[in-house]
């Protein structure tokens, strides 16, 4: 029986920030490189079964590598070393990551099922995200940094644009995102992503200039995101403030008083 290039298991971990739960990837086939799993997610017995299980499939598994710090990632990672008899843990910073085993820098590679796995270093969502490139099959494990389902929240927006223009420069056909289906049209979506934001950060020095200045994130977010869930507002919040503290590294606006201003406007 051919076995796929990677099973993807969602973890029962379903909310409003992670939508159907989190996609636990289990990489590999039975050769001398054995398995890797990548965010085991969540510590539910059933959910560790099934990662052991899919992983003895493909050869056993030797590692576990994490996207990043986030608990909707890192849980059950204590647990599966535990059963995997101490396998090695991969993450990008012990400080986002303490039960990590070693720092994977940018750069990191791993062999497995015959392919590389390349560690890229995408900041943004969180400053120690990685996405891992298979690099002889031209897939993407994004964790966060794309995601298939809701705009994800971003930390450092300069950072996270930056990161996804360093994307456009690597030959990948599919993105498994860590939350939501698979992209097939990689390189679309990925500029997609960069014409959203920088619409969105349009949208809001349009809303400034008609707010004036002193303008509070509260009062864009109202403005600008007429049409979602107010559930969702504290996120869309968020997201508004990432874009002014680019804009205002960029010198373009101004914190003024509760709010911000355009700088020489
Ligand atoms: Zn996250």
């Amino acid at each position: 029986m051919q076995t796929s290039i990677y099973t993807a298991i969602l973890a029962p971990n379903a909310s409003l920030m992670s939508g159907p739960g989190t996609n636990t990837i289990i990489l590999g086939r039975a050769d001398e490189d054995g398995a890797l799993v990548i965010d085991p997610a969540d510590a539910a017995p059933a959910h560790l079964d099934a990662i052991v299980r899919e992983g003895e499939r493909r050869g056993g598994i030797r590692k576990i590598l994490l996207t990043h710090g986030h608990p909707d990632h890192t849980g059950g990672v204590i647990e599966l070393r535990e059963r995997l008899g101490g396998v090695p843990v991969y993450a990008f910073s012990q400080r986002a990551t303490p039960m990590l085993d070693h720092e994977a820098p940018d750069g990191t590679t791993w062999r497995v099922g015959g392919d590389t796995l390349l560690a890229i270093h995408t900041p943004g969502h969180s400053f120690d995200h990685l996405c891992f490139l298979l690099e002889g099959a031209h897939i993407l494990f994004a964790g966060d940094h794309i995601s298939g389902i809701t705009t994800n929240v971003i930390g450092d927006l300069l950072g996270y644009l930056n990161a996804l223009k360093r994307l456009q420069s690597f030959e990948i056909a599919e993105i498994v995102p860590a939350h939501g289906p698979t992209i097939a049209d990689a390189q679309a979506k990925i500029a997609e992503y960069i014409h959203h934001r920088l619409l969105r950060e349009q949208q809001i020095l349009f809303v400034m200039q008609q707010l004036g200045p002193g303008a509070t994130i509260a009062q864009m977010v109202a403005q600008i995101y007429q049409d979602i869930d107010p559930k969702l507002h504290p996120v869309a919040a968020h997201s508004v403030e990432a874009h002014l503290v680019k804009l205002e590294q960029e010198g373009i606006v101004e914190r003024q008083g509760e709010g911000w201003a355009l700088k020489n406007a």
